[in-house]
């Protein structure tokens, strides 16, 4: 299959290297000069291409193949992780994706590691794997909320990336993308939530509090692209602003990581010429 020259234009451009979170312009289109309606006619063509890479992706993990694929979301509240697993992990077969959410740990996660619920979560060969929220809170929320003390949440960076490697190693395609959306934005979207009822149930109180912590939420995201972003695992910086191009942005990525892999479709286990003369004899 041939490499998409848009696939890595987008991929490229949205690579974390030297980004300074504070002076992100969260509504620019890195990597895309279309709008809105080009660029969502283009997400519906490259939805047709991801979704055919990840039927090859579950074919060979049927047949074995330990590969898989991990999208890593991560974003302030209203940055659009929910929109992009519905969007675009929705135009994928179900049964090859492997979602998890992670909120405020329940006792019982809190009573183990913090990688413990995350390693559960992990996904098998074949699969791609959506993580909503993961184990970078352990470094975001946490720190904070000084939720542990700095020396605890100050070792985590390195043994995430330690860990990381090991996935790597081990076959995993770790796609990691922080959504970024603008302060206005925000208020925007919170500000919907309060409109509509179809909304009200995604509203949390919390989430206006939590708004005051902004500038200590940036030096924290900062400090995390700065330490995890490495090159068997970079992060990818996404302007979130517009949810149209989030969703291209995230697509482009998913094929990126798939076509990496250079698929191809798993080879018959079987004698073709003897299965059709059979199957006329049936
Ligand atoms: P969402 O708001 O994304 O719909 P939830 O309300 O279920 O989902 O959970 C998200 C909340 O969980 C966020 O406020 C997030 O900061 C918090 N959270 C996630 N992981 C942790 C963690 N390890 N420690 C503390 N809080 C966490």
């Amino acid at each position: 299959m041939p490499k998409s020259p848009r696939s890595s234009s987008i991929g490229k451009a949205l690579r974390a290297d030297g980004v300074q979170v504070a002076d992100l312009d969260t509504s620019a289109t890195p990597g895309f000069k279309g709008n809105r309606a080009a660029g969502e006619k283009l997400l519906a063509e490259r939805a047709t291409v991801l979704s055919d890479l990840q039927e090859m992706l579950y074919a060979n993990g049927r047949s074995g193949d330990p590969r898989s694929v991990l999208l890593i979301l991560q974003g302030m509240d209203t940055a659009g992780k929910g929109g992009i697993v519905r969007h675009v992990i929705g135009s994928v077969d179900p049964q090859g994706v492997d979602h998890a959410a992670f909120g405020v740990p329940t006792a019982e996660e809190r009573r183990h590691h913090y990688l413990w619920r995350i390693k559960r979560r992990l996904p098998r060969g074949g699969q791609i794997g959506v993580f909503d929220r993961s184990h970078y809170e352990d470094v975001l929320v946490v720190r904070v909320h000084d939720l542990v003390p700095p020396d605890v949440w100050g070792k985590r960076y390195g043994e995430i990336n330690k860990w990381e490697r090991k996935l790597v190693d081990s076959g995993m395609t770790l796609v990691k993308v922080a959504m970024f959306v603008s302060l206005d934005e925000q208020r925007k979207r919170l500000a919907q939530r309060l409109e509509r009822p179809d909304k009200y149930w995604k509203f949390n109180p919390g989430d206006i509090d939590e708004r005051a912590y902004w500038p200590a939420y940036q030096e924290a995201y900062q400090a995390m692209l700065d330490r995890t972003s490495t090159e068997y695992a970079p992060w990818h910086v996404l302007p979130a602003d517009r949810k149209w191009y989030s969703r291209l942005a995230v697509t482009e990525l998913l094929i990126g990581a798939l076509q990496g892999l250079e698929l191809s479709w798993p080879k018959a286990k079987f004698d073709i010429e003897e299965q059709k003369r059979r199957l006329a004899q049936a």
